[in-house]
């Protein structure tokens, strides 16, 4: 049989060379011309860029690979490797149809997906560049809907909310969390009395620990009050999918929810298989598109000729990007029994059995059981006094990178007390913060490399007495 297209590219360049071509015919379709020399490269002198590329690029972390299992940070999957250079080589730019028709199509059928993934019909919305501009997007419409009310967002939230609220001149207001990272509804209940909120950003996924705030239960609370919500689930809005399966091996509540949320960012740069440069934004109200308008009429945004340049703030967009994603979703698809949904199976699953092991150490403490896959822990062999936990973690950090033979790259993260502490009494508070490590678990590969990547990290963690 033949290998499927997994990682790597390089065994499967007759599908590159393929596509390439089919491209290339479509172009010679149009008839010869002659080329300009003055784009003319030596190919001897290409090779040698490309070899000093080759060799720059060596200053680098091995994200393809298990060992690594620190930050959001994988390669795309072959299929969107190849969809995108695709496309790239026509170039098209989805600010306008005029700009390239094709994606334009590829885009909306990619963005109707993610629609339907969280349970709406009527959408409207796009790629983005980023997570933090799709994220900007949607507090500017949310702006332009409660014009001089502030944005809530829990101290977990990303810090781009704090950001965008200054770029965009709004007020934001920072609410507690809970021992398990989640927005506190209490505290969201007494600042929405005194704070004249008129957005609430729930984050399902923080970045740091991955918790998911109580969707479900702000819901109701917050449509009494009329009061908007936007989802950031910049990272965790694919763990969706495995709500729908029984039993759901994540909290299905929050993430059912999504369907009644009004805004929703995800980055298919983080969960999605993709390259960087591919986020989402979606609306679910069609009629917010009027925010947008500048030079169209309003009627323009419910018509099926979607004009997407008429609905995003960033102007130039990669054509190719919508290539990329709308391929992958065709070999991907939004399913929890298969397609992405079994891919965040294993990834769940890795992050669940690292937990048990993690829970079981001697040498470690697990902050708070995850949410998806994101793990925080710190090593509780130098003792329990806060300056020294942090001390510990950032010397197991660096001495499992620097293992000449078999590095582990983790990454690091700094909690407040206030979030650590009801779950690990033992600490002794001699600062105010709590330095730990993280792993963010976004590949299925993660799942068989849990046994060795715990021995490694047990193992960094006695070499420290
Ligand atoms: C990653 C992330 C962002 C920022 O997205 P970028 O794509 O990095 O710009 C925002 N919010 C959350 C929850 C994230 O995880």
């Amino acid at each position: 049989m033949q290998q499927p297209l997994n990682t790597p590219l390089l065994p499967h360049l007759d599908l590159l060379t393929q596509g390439l071509q089919a491209v290339s015919a479509w172009q010679d379709g149009f008839g010869p011309y002659p080329s300009a020399p003055e784009l003319d490269v030596p190919v001897d002198r290409a090779g040698a860029i490309l070899a000093d590329l080759a060799d720059r690029l060596r200053d680098n972390y091995p994200f393809h690979h298990p060992r690594y299992a620190g930050q959001m940070l994988k390669p795309p999957h072959p299929i969107a490797m190849v969809a995108y250079l695709m496309a790239m080589q026509i170039n098209p730019n989805n600010h306008a149809l005029d700009g390239g028709p094709a994606t334009a199509a590829l885009e909306r059928e990619a963005v109707s997906d993610l629609a339907r993934m969280i349970g709406w019909e009527a959408h409207l919305g796009h790629l983005t560049a980023s997570g933090t501009i799709a994220n900007l997007e949607a507090l500017w419409v949310a702006r332009s809907l409660h014009p001089d009310k502030a944005i809530a967002h829990s101290r977990q939230a990303h810090y781009t909310h704090a950001r965008m609220g200054e770029v965009l001149g709004l007020r934001t207001v920072p609410i507690e969390v809970d021992d398990r990272g989640r927005m506190e509804i209490s505290d969201l209940l007494a600042k929405l009395d005194t704070e004249r909120i008129g957005t609430v950003v729930v984050t399902l996924g923080t970045t740091g620990v991955g918790a998911l705030d109580p969707l479900d239960e702000l819901v109701p609370l917050l449509r009494d009050r009329g009061v908007r919500i936007h989802v950031d689930a910049a990272y965790g809005g694919f763990y969706r999918l495995l709500a729908d399966l029984a039993p759901a091996p994540v909290a299905a509540a929050p993430f059912k929810a999504l369907a009644e949320a009004d805004s929703f960012v995800v980055d298919p740069h983080k969960h999605g298989l993709q390259p960087y440069g591919c986020g989402a934004v979606l609306f679910r109200d069609p009629a917010v598109g009027r925010f947008y308008q500048h030079d169209s009429p309003y009627t323009y945004f419910t018509s099926k000729e979607l004009h997407l340049g008429e609905i995003s703030l960033e102007c130039s967009r990669a054509g190719a990007s919508a290539a990329a994603f709308w391929a992958t979703l065709q070999a991907f698809p939004l399913r929890p029994d298969c397609g992405l949904g079994a891919v965040l199976q294993a990834t769940r699953r890795a992050a669940l059995a690292w937990a048990d092991r993690l829970t079981a150490s001697e040498h470690f403490h697990l902050v708070m059981p995850p949410e998806i896959d994101i793990l925080a822990y710190f090593p509780t062999t130098a003792g329990w006094k806060a300056s020294a936990v942090s001390e510990a973690s950032s010397r197991i950090f660096e001495a499992l990178m620097a293992d000449p033979d078999s590095p582990v790259y983790l990454a690091k993260l700094v909690l407040p007390k206030g979030l650590v502490a009801p779950r690990a009494p033992q600490l002794e508070w001699d600062q105010d913060t709590l330095t730990v490590l993280r792993s963010c678990l976004l590949k299925p590969e993660h799942e068989a490399a849990v046994p060795w990547l715990h021995d490694r990290l047990e193992a960094a963690a006695r070499a420290l007495t």
